[in-house]
């Protein structure tokens, strides 16, 4: 990797933001129960004598870091929540808690924030505006940014651009994803009910198979990317459930088909679910079952505003120098960060935390997930050089 220039702050900090790290991963809470790790960080905030707001959408907080120069009014989003999952790691500060845990990030993406709140404090007499910083509950779903954005956190004072980030082990330590425009997709759900007729195995001509229906539905399906999408576009159709019988001499009346679909246009996005309800309609009428379809459009797509970004990629090019591994990443996954970017400009990168030496390479939901915790350093140096890019200030 080559080498951050990190500033002796950001360097000193670097064993506190692993403890805090570490602390927050040892104690994880689910979606919108995040109220120890809130009342973590309210107390440091406090320490520091940053104010903040608390319970905002249940267990949301906005910290406020105004700098004693006028200027822009800028916001840092994190997020802080947990996953069910049991942690399979064996580190001192492995997950306390059963079947929950931090397999995404969140916990570094928390302590990040904290850290550059601390930072930003201490340097209020070179800060020009103000500073929000959001810790958001609940982005592994339902979505806490949605509740935090109708709450007014992007209000009084008015945000006028926005900054998030996501550790990454889909890369290496040292590389920077970021990328204007579209670069994490319409995360939807689907819900398929096929209702045929049950009867004796023996005797099919008697009943309308709904495994014979469903599993046509399930293959019919594939054409739509395949098809319909233009292939320019990216697009996925998953099922990721199907669910009927019970035994082996009995057909099955009904068949339960589940999945996710995910695009970036809005276009492409109408247009499978249009082609997924045709599919489904033609397919059991064709062989006599009625059927039950629904469509739950989740989180937006994440857009980055273009010079939101450049700011970004100039940041981590004076951050790393000329080795800097710059690439513009883009993802099917989901982020309701995408609710921030909608309302104001901003962008969403990502920064790469794998160290596969140190076995520090497992996929974002595995439960042996784990980062190098030298991006936690890293995050905070890029926040704070792209705060100062944006003010045009340097902070010391
Ligand atoms: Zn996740
Ligand atoms: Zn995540």
């Amino acid at each position: 990797m080559s080498f951050p220039a990190l500033r002796p702050a950001v360097r000193a900090l670097q064993p506190e933001l692993v403890t805090w790290r570490r602390h927050i991963h040892k104690y994880p809470e689910l979606g919108f129960q995040e109220k120890q790790t809130a009342a973590y960080i309210s107390q440091r905030l406090k320490s520091w004598g940053i104010p903040h707001q608390t319970g905002i959408a249940h267990t949301g907080i906005v910290a406020t870091i105004e700098g004693e120069q006028p200027g822009p009014v800028l916001a840092l989003r994190a997020d802080m929540d947990a996953l069910p999952i049991h942690e399979a790691n064996e580190v001192e500060y492995r997950s306390a808690i059963p079947n929950v845990m931090h397999a995404c990030g969140h916990d570094g993406h928390t302590a990040i924030a904290m850290g550059t709140a601390k930072l930003l404090q201490q340097h209020r007499q070179h800060l020009k505006g103000t500073v929000k910083v959001i810790f958001q509950p609940a982005e592994e779903g339902p979505g806490g940014a949605k509740p935090m954005l109708e709450a007014g956190v992007l209000k009084n004072p008015d945000v006028e651009a926005i900054l998030g980030l996501h550790l990454w082990n889909n890369r290496p330590l040292g590389t920077i994803g970021v990328k204007s425009g579209p670069s994490m997709a319409f995360a939807d759900r689907f819900q398929i009910q096929v209702i045929g007729r049950g009867g004796h195995a023996a005797l099919p001509q008697q009943t309308v198979d709904a495994i014979v229906v469903g599993s046509h539905i399930v293959n019919a399906l594939q054409t739509i990317v395949s098809r319909s999408v233009d292939p320019l576009q990216p697009a996925v159709v998953t099922v990721g459930r199907f669910r009927a019988g019970d035994t082996f001499n009995v057909i099955a009346p009904r068949a339960e088909i589940w999945g996710t679909v995910r695009s970036f246009q809005p276009e492409v996005r109408d247009l499978i679910s249009k082609r997924m309800e045709e599919i489904v309609a033609g397919i059991c009428q064709a062989y006599g079952a009625t059927y039950e379809f629904r469509f739950e459009r989740g989180y937006p797509a994440v857009q980055n505003d273009p010079a939101m970004a450049a700011l970004v990629e100039q940041s981590a090019r004076e951050v790393f120098g000329s080795e800097a591994r710059i690439i513009p990443e883009m993802t099917m996954g989901g982020e309701d960060v995408s609710f921030f970017l909608n309302e104001v400009p901003g962008c969403y990168f990502f920064l790469g935390s794998a160290n596969p030496e140190r076995g520090l390479n497992y996929p974002h939901h595995h439960p042996r997930f784990d980062f190098d915790e030298a991006a936690l350093g890293i995050g905070v140096e890029l926040f704070l050089r792209c705060i100062e890019n944006y003010t045009g200030q340097a902070l010391s």
